[in-house]
């Protein structure tokens, strides 16, 4: 393929060359992974291999990475100038750093465990490509229009270095610079995978799921939960498939409720119950929209043991985050009013635009508007298998309060 810009001497394959506006370096230069179309001054070449390579306004070259034409960010990086990986991504490269990945979660993961996060994004050094590992199969999700253009390449990866039985590829890069944000790739796959966390049986629903099929990210509040649901009486909000009430009613439970609007998501909730043996009465699993039975349940005076709040990410984009806010602060003053003096909370959110400080703050006047006295005895978000970048803390999204009734 031929340049499209005269002034470009050579070019390598189809890589695209990306030079910045002068002084709109400096988050490169500290590798940050994300580059933004407002910092490029020109572009040479196509990109169509998804290749780019980025240049200061001197042209000097500082990293390399995933183009993506038509997002906002335009490369994600992947090596940088002067670092330890100063080096053109490739399929050795992609090895690599799935390796690396494989390495920790043999160290992190909990025994009995064979659902897991195995890639994950610019936490592993790998912007724009997560592994989610559900028993023998494993779905490779490509975020970017740059990543899909690697799929070759980072298949190939996934099946040397993970050797899973069955492997999935999802490509939801081009929607999502479209400015879809909910993507789901349709897809020919099994419907139902099993697989363990921490003992128990659970089902990922890859052909319909939200996620890739199941919300691996909340594993160790799932674990705190078993910790201390013995005899108690729990209601799971925003349930999805009920993974919360299963580790409670694993441990003793007295109930547990589930409550989701989605009847496909309750569904697949008795079936996780059904499948570590436990009971999955009518009456435990509720398809209503959650403001809606919170009011009638506090309108009742009806209270729990433990209250577990998981909402899907209010604020999806910046223009979001005011709406999200009380969104977020309506849910919270309705579910501490079902918290029983003594009981707990776990209050949840995974929006990234939502950050810890924020959430904190809305948690707190939800509480003034309940006239409950809360104290925060942990704060719990993504399990070890999700590891977050320093160089890009907008990894860190899921944020989890564990809140406690004094009286
Ligand atoms: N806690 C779950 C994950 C929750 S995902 C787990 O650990 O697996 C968010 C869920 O909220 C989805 O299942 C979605 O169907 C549901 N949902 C979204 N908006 C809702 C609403 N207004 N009322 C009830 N459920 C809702």
């Amino acid at each position: 393929m031929r340049p499209k810009n005269d002034c470009v001497p050579y070019i390598l394959g189809t890589l695209i060359r990306l030079i910045l506006k002068p002084g709109r370096e400096t988050s490169v230069l500290r590798r940050h992974p994300w580059l933004f179309s407002g910092a490029v001054a020109s572009l040479e070449g196509d990109g169509s291999d998804g290749h780019a390579e980025i240049l200061d306004a001197a042209r000097r070259p500082l990293a390399r990475g995933a183009y993506s034409a038509g997002s906002q960010i335009v490369a994600r990086l992947w090596t940088f100038r002067g670092g330890a990986d100063e080096r053109a991504p490739d399929a050795a490269l992609f090895r690599e750093r799935f390796a690396a990945a494989r390495r920790l979660r043999e160290e992190v993961l909990p025994p009995e465990t064979t659902g897991f996060r195995a890639v994950n994004s610019e936490g592993d050094l790998c912007p724009g490509v997560l592994l989610d590992v559900y028993g023998e199969t494993a779905v490779l999700e490509l975020l970017t229009a740059g990543t899909e253009a690697w799929r070759a390449d980072l298949e190939a990866a996934a099946r040397t270095v993970f050797s899973p039985p069955h492997l999935l590829v999802r490509e939801s890069g081009a929607a999502r610079d479209a400015g879809k944000t909910d993507v789901r790739a349709p897809g020919s796959e099994p419907a139902l995978v099993p697989f363990l966390e921490n003992g128990l049986r659970f089902v990922a629903d890859l052909a319909a799921g939200q996620k890739t099929g199941f919300f691996l990210d909340q594993r160790d509040n799932r674990a705190r939960l078993r910790a201390l649901a013995r005899g108690k009486t729990v209601l799971n909000l925003f349930s999805y498939s009920g993974a919360f009430s299963v580790a409670a009613l694993a441990a003793g439970a007295a109930r547990a409720v589930d409550v989701d609007s989605s009847e496909a998501a309750l569904a697949l909730a008795r079936e996780n119950r059904r499948a570590n043996g436990l009971a999955a009465p009518d009456e435990d699993f509720v398809a209503a929209d959650v403001f809606d039975d919170v009011r009638r349940r506090v309108a009742e005076g009806q209270r729990f043991d433990v209250v577990v709040c998981d909402p899907p990410a209010f604020a999806k984009k910046r223009a979001d985050v005011d709406r999200a806010a009380r969104g977020y602060k309506d849910v919270n003053r309705l579910a501490m009013s079902l918290v029983a003096p003594g009981g707990w909370l776990l209050t949840c959110s995974c929006s990234g635009l939502v950050d810890a400080d924020l959430f904190q703050k809305i948690v707190f006047s939800a509480s003034v508007d309940a006239r409950a006295p809360f104290s925060i005895v942990a704060r719990q978000g993504a399990g070890a298998d999700h590891p977050v970048s320093l160089d890009c803390p907008e990894g860190e999204y899921l944020k989890g309060i564990w809140l406690r009734r004094l009286q």
